[in-house]
């Protein structure tokens, strides 16, 4: 069965006129599917007999909230939606002075096996559907029932590992049919799969794209993140360089502060020589504890000391808000029972 909202706009069109619908069909179905829709009969303006024509072939396919944690200290939210297929993913809604961001998932698991993530430990399962990725903003933004208006995607998984349904959804959530969100206003973040990153390029849509870096070196990324030994920090570099170029876009890297690993003070001037000339911002995380990874961030002073030091080597660089504790480590737990 056809989940017609893995269709973009124009292959909607294709589909209903090969279904002998009219073309103005598919811009009142796109609109439905992307307020929510839980089943055709809500469809009000398409005909009965075109409703029942389309039940056959195709579904509309929703997302059902399993768990939703609120947090008392900043109010984000916290999502674990149920996928048809009885799997689960996270999203999480935090609300900026600019408006509300929602941070979603592209894959169930993740193959990528950073050491010090909780999302690759199970391994991958499953790619998300173009459809499933778009749910997560409808049904978000339908609980909240607020408009969101960013998104990053930094949930589970690695986007450009899903490449093809990612720039599907992408095309969708920005489409002004839909729900109309402006590429400047979404960011991917990837661990670097440098030959997606080009291929991105390409596509020459002006995302922000941010590099999940983690190490100023190859000899620390290598143990940290398994990506590296296929596309080390240079070519990664190289890669965010023409994705820059071609897209207008300034640079931003993510850098979770490991404490011993990859937080001294030396470790910041190396990553200041790195990165210097290409007008990147840095963010810095304190990594978050995972129970099953010895991994341990750094005291407040130390992350102070860190940033400080970036800043007066010319690295503009900020503290990521943490995911607030009382909601993170709640997730962890679900998540872990799932599998
Ligand atoms: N696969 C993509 C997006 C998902 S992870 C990527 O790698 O960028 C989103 C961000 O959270 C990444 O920068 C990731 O490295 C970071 N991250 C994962 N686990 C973390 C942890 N325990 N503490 C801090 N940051 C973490």
């Amino acid at each position: 069965m056809i989940d017609l909202k893995d269709f973009e706009y124009d292959e909607l069109m294709e589909f209903l006129t090969e279904q002998g619908e009219k073309k103005f069909r598919a811009e009142q179905i796109f609109s439905w599917l992307h307020k929510g829709i839980r089943s055709y009969e809500e469809m009000t303006n398409i005909s009965k007999a075109t409703r029942e024509k389309l039940e056959k072939i195709s579904y509309v396919s929703t997302l059902k909230i399993r768990e939703k944690y609120v947090s008392k200290l900043d109010g984000t939210v916290k999502y674990l939606f149920e996928l048809p297929d009885g799997n689960c993913i996270e999203s999480v809604v935090m609300r900026y002075h600019h408006g509300l961001t929602i941070c979603i998932s592209s894959q169930v698991g993740c193959c990528m096996g950073c050491r010090f993530c909780a999302s690759t430990i199970g391994g991958l399962y499953r790619n998300l559907t173009a459809g499933e990725i778009l749910n997560q903003v409808i049904f978000a933004q339908e609980d909240m029932g607020e408009r969101i208006s960013n998104i990053v995607m930094m949930g589970i998984g690695e986007p450009l590992d899903n490449y093809e349904n990612v720039v599907r959804f992408l095309h969708n959530v920005n489409h002004e049919k839909g729900i109309n969100i402006g590429y400047r206003h979404i960011t991917i973040s990837t661990c670097g799969v440098v030959p997606k990153i080009y291929e991105l390029a390409k596509e020459n849509l002006p995302i922000t794209l941010t590099i999940s870096l983690h190490a100023p070196n190859n000899e620390i990324r290598d143990k940290i993140m398994p990506v590296n030994h296929a596309y080390k920090i240079e070519e990664l570099l190289k890669a965010c360089g023409v994705y820059a170029e071609t897209t207008n876009r300034r640079l931003s890297f993510e850098y979770s502060l490991i404490h011993g690993v990859n937080d001294s003070e030396e470790n910041a001037v190396e990553l200041a020589k790195l990165l210097r000339g290409l007008h990147a911002h840095v963010n810095l995380i304190p990594v978050n504890r995972v129970e099953e990874r010895d991994f341990r961030k750094g005291s407040a002073g130390d992350i102070r000391k860190f940033q400080n030091k970036l800043t007066e080597l010319g690295i503009n660089a900020t503290v990521r808000r943490e995911l607030v504790s009382d909601i993170s480590a709640k997730c962890l737990k679900i998540r872990k029972n799932k599998s």
